[in-house]
């Protein structure tokens, strides 16, 4: 048996016995790449984290059907060995489509600026659901700090607030080159630089890296209210630069007046400068968006089917961007003759897989899948540990993902109190922003939810 062989095999056993979305989540893209005379198994994984969890939840698993099958095997390693992700082995030609349309996401961000040299003015299509937001943007950077300071974005999910935040930024540093500083965050990024910071007395280090710059450009900024000491640390950020003429750019998913929790002070400093919002993209503007990316990826579809799309697909950008992948892919990788009515049919598959509701009984059986505990333990009253950091999580997720209220969520985590949803709701919120790990398991989680609804 070759060591792929043996490889194969193992995880051919392993995927039995334990559940189908961690096997994938850990052990899918696993190698085995070496075995040494003297009895060690070298094992590669996608990332630090894969590692971790599998070190500490598979490794007795695994050990022991290596040994089963070749009982040489003393010991066993566990390395990182990169995330390149090999979705279609078997099948080449896609993933050559693949690697070309995710060139896009590969990361090429300026470390210096954290900018993605992708979004620029030149790739963003202008119509009229953009237009003031877009003026004032090519105004901003003639004009750094002076003419519209701060200025704040808004606007619903992938209707291109990034896009054109980034685009500022780029532009500024093409016309510029050294002589202007520029730095993108986006604001969660921001809120765990101070808390680390706090946590390491090291907000001297904060202070200094914010307040050398000339443009600020912090996306998402939503995600700071509420955040006490993130907050006060931006509002005195912001005073600095703002007194010295620096220019702050902004986005967030809605105005400054609809953020609850932000703080009045800061606030009334964002509704101080130039507020522009972006809405959503007519059908003349979603056609010349699918037009402009194909031209980006030198693609082509013809013009019947662009106007298909550009009728169908009426909620954001990334959506329409998604579906055009998935029909460029259809007809690539499938051979499959696009005409208009596999074109509708393709599309209407996807519409109706994004309206399909989550359910919570989908929540909590996904969490407990993850954990490797029965749905019942989750709803029981056992104050195991094992089973707390799990209740915890599906409790947070029914909030966030679902939006139940308190009440709704006590009851169907086995008819508890509302307080004790609120408790495990607001731990789990603070944790996430201190916890690596615990941030990583729920994005993870999150991602198993949208997977298999
Ligand atoms: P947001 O930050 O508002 O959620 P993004 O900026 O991430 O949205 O935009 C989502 C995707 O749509 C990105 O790939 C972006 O390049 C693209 N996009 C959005 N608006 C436009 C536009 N007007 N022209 C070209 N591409 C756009
Ligand atoms: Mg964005």
């Amino acid at each position: 048996m070759t060591t792929d062989q043996l490889w194969q095999t193992t995880l051919s056993e392993i995927e039995l016995q334990i559940s189908r979305p961690n096997f994938l989540t850990w052990l899918k893209n696993s190698q085995l790449l070496e075995k040494t005379d003297d009895g060690k198994i070298l094992i590669g994984l996608a990332n630090n984290f894969a590692k971790e969890w599998v070190e500490n939840k598979y490794h007795k698993i695994i050990f022991e059907i290596l040994k089963n099958y070749d009982d040489s095997i003393k010991k066993i390693e566990y390395v990182v060995c990169g995330d390149k992700v090999v979705i279609f082995e078997k099948n080449k030609e896609a993933a050559k489509i693949l690697d070309k349309q995710l060139a896009f996401l590969e990361f090429k961000i300026d470390s210096e600026t954290g900018l993605h040299p992708r979004y620029t003015f030149d790739s963003f299509v202008v119509g009229s659901s953009n237009e003031l937001a877009f003026a004032a943007s090519m105004a901003i950077v003639k004009n750094i700090g002076r003419k519209y300071n701060p200025f704040f974005i808004y606007g619903g999910t992938g209707l291109g607030k990034t896009h054109l935040i980034q685009a500022i930024g780029n532009e500024i540093k093409k016309n510029y080159k050294n002589k202007v500083k520029v730095k993108y965050v986006h604001s969660e990024k921001f809120v765990n630089e101070v808390v680390s910071a706090i946590r390491n007395k090291r907000m001297e280090d904060i202070k200094n890296k914010y307040r050398n710059i000339d443009v600020l450009i912090i996306d998402d900024i939503q995600f700071i209210g509420g955040k006490e000491r993130s907050e006060e640390e931006f509002f005195h950020t912001f005073n600095a630069l703002y007194e010295n003429n620096k220019q702050i750019i902004l986005s967030s998913d809605r105005s400054p007046a609809a953020i609850p929790t932000l703080h009045e002070r800061l606030r009334s400093r964002f509704e101080g400068g130039m507020t522009a919002d972006i809405t959503y993209p007519d059908y003349e503007m979603r056609l010349a968006i699918i037009k402009n990316k194909l031209q980006e990826i030198k693609n082509h579809l013809p013009d019947e089917i662009c106007e298909i799309i550009a009728s169908k697909i009426q909620r954001n950008v990334r959506e329409i961007e998604g579906i055009l992948n998935k029909i460029l892919f259809y007809r690539e990788v499938k051979n499959i003759a696009l005409d208009k009515k596999i074109i509708e049919e393709i599309i209407g598959n996807i519409i109706q897989q994004s309206n399909k509701k989550i359910s919570s009984g989908q929540v909590i059986k996904i969490v407990a899948n993850f954990f490797e505990i029965l749905t019942d333990d989750i709803t029981s009253h056992s104050r195991r540990k094992k089973v707390i950091e799990p209740r915890q999580i599906t409790i947070f997720l029914l909030r966030e993902m679902l939006g139940m209220s308190y009440p709704d969520i006590g009851e169907e985590i086995g008819k508890r109190d509302h307080t004790t949803a609120i408790h495990s709701y607001e731990k789990i919120s603070r944790e996430i922003n201190k916890n690596h790990s615990l941030n990583q398991k729920i994005i993870l989680i999150k991602e198993m939810i949208y997977e298999n609804s």
